[in-house]
């Protein structure tokens, strides 16, 4: 166990360093070849947040398994929100996060509808900045501008209280776990094949669509699977009320070019999670020359679109994956897919220029013009 004289402050968080930190020569070994999601740094951020005594308690405390008790609600009632969001290594060394108060912002409205309680922005991201000041040797460096290598950040929160009355938890636990990434889809930007799911439904109006949970990943599960039988890599979910309009993936948002410059996504209801990388493509869209739409867009829109060739591209987003080509759609009655009417419909080339501009300012390689960078170490 550490000792107090281990203890060292990072703004208010207590940072009791572990003792058996992953060798220099292991660590190296991973970060060459990290995949998404299987290894983790040597360290986590907590805070604990209690009815009677708000949050307190921040540390920053050797990566390890939690301690709940069975009775915790999270365990029963699934009372859990998350984020994700990564630091990126630049060529000089620092590192830096992407738009993290818009993180922040949304960690709050998806805590007021899960009733947990919300976290200030000084607490959110003084966690990210706590933990990459112990962990920030986790962080790869990039070998070219095409490695798309960083440290994917997963702050997340649950109810811990041993309670099995139906009621929102008097104590809740804060925490951030870091793993380093490659790339997300193994083998490069290829376009990916959605699956139409008929029957399951992500969202519903007045439910949990917005808000980043656990519950609504847990809900999309069973037509993940379905996309899996039929060679598809994601789900596209269709609204619940009419069965008609676009709404998004399960963890990403969509977007259509059309022929004449237009850029539409799905305009944002309680049915959409709004992703910070969906936000950063319309802006950076306008400064491409292309027109922002967020409007409503009907699966019939998508079949006749791509058809007669109006539709020129479709890309999903997220911060995970970035910017990736749907290549098609495919449904239990039909396959969608975009018509080779010009020379551009199989090169993507607005997808690749918008993720090309939107990594070049995450690793720096651009001019920060909008202040969306934040360093971290
Ligand atoms: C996280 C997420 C996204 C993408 O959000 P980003 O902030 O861009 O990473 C899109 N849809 C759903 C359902 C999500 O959970």
């Amino acid at each position: 166990m550490p000792t107090a004289s281990d203890t060292q402050f990072t703004s208010q968080f207590e940072t009791l360093p572990s003792n058996q930190p992953m060798a220099d020569e292991i660590r190296a070994n991973i970060l060459n070849n990290p995949g998404f999601g299987k290894h983790f740094t040597d360290h986590m951020a907590h805070i604990r947040w209690t009815v009677d005594a708000d949050w307190h308690g921040h540390q920053v405390r050797p990566y390890g398994p939690l301690t709940l008790d069975p009775a915790a609600s999270v365990l029963h009632y699934g009372q859990e929100i998350f984020e994700g969001i990564k630091a990126y290594r630049h060529a000089d060394g620092s590192i830096w996060t992407f738009r993290p108060e818009k993180n922040a912002e949304r960690f709050r409205r998806s805590a007021r509808r899960l009733a947990l309680p919300e976290l200030s922005d000084a607490d959110f991201i003084g966690s990210l900045k706590a933990l990459l000041a112990q962990d920030h040797a986790w962080v790869p460096t990039p070998a070219s501008a095409s490695d798309e290598c960083s440290l994917y950040l997963r702050p997340f929160m649950i109810a811990s209280e041993a309670f099995l009355g139906v009621r929102p938890a008097h104590e809740v636990d804060y925490y951030v776990i870091a793993s380093p990434a490659a790339a997300y889809f193994k083998g490069g930007v290829a376009p990916v094949s959605i699956w139409l799911s008929s029957h399951y439904k992500r969202a519903a109006p007045g439910g949990t669509g917005f808000a980043k949970c656990g519950g609504n990943y847990a809900a999309s599960l069973a037509a993940q699977k379905e996309a899996e039988a039929h060679q598809c890599g994601q789900v596209a979910f269709l609204d619940a009320a009419e069965n008609k309009w676009v709404e998004e993936l399960g963890g990403m948002n969509l977007f259509f070019v059309f022929k004449d410059g237009r850029l539409v996504t799905p305009r944002l209801t309680d049915t959409i999670l709004e992703g910070v990388t969906r936000n950063s493509v319309l802006t950076l869209a306008k400064e491409e020359g292309l027109t922002p739409e967020e409007r409503p867009i009907s699966i019939d829109e998508w079949r006749e679109g791509a058809a007669s060739g109006e539709i020129t591209e479709i890309f999903a987003c997220g911060t995970a994956a970035v910017i990736t080509p749907v290549g098609e759609l495919v449904s239990e009655h039909e396959r969608i897919r975009l018509t080779a009417g010009d020379a551009n419909n199989d090169s993507n080339e607005v997808a690749m220029r918008l993720r090309t501009k939107l990594l070049d300012l995450q690793y720096g390689r651009s001019e920060d013009k909008h202040g969306w960078l934040t360093q971290l170490v």
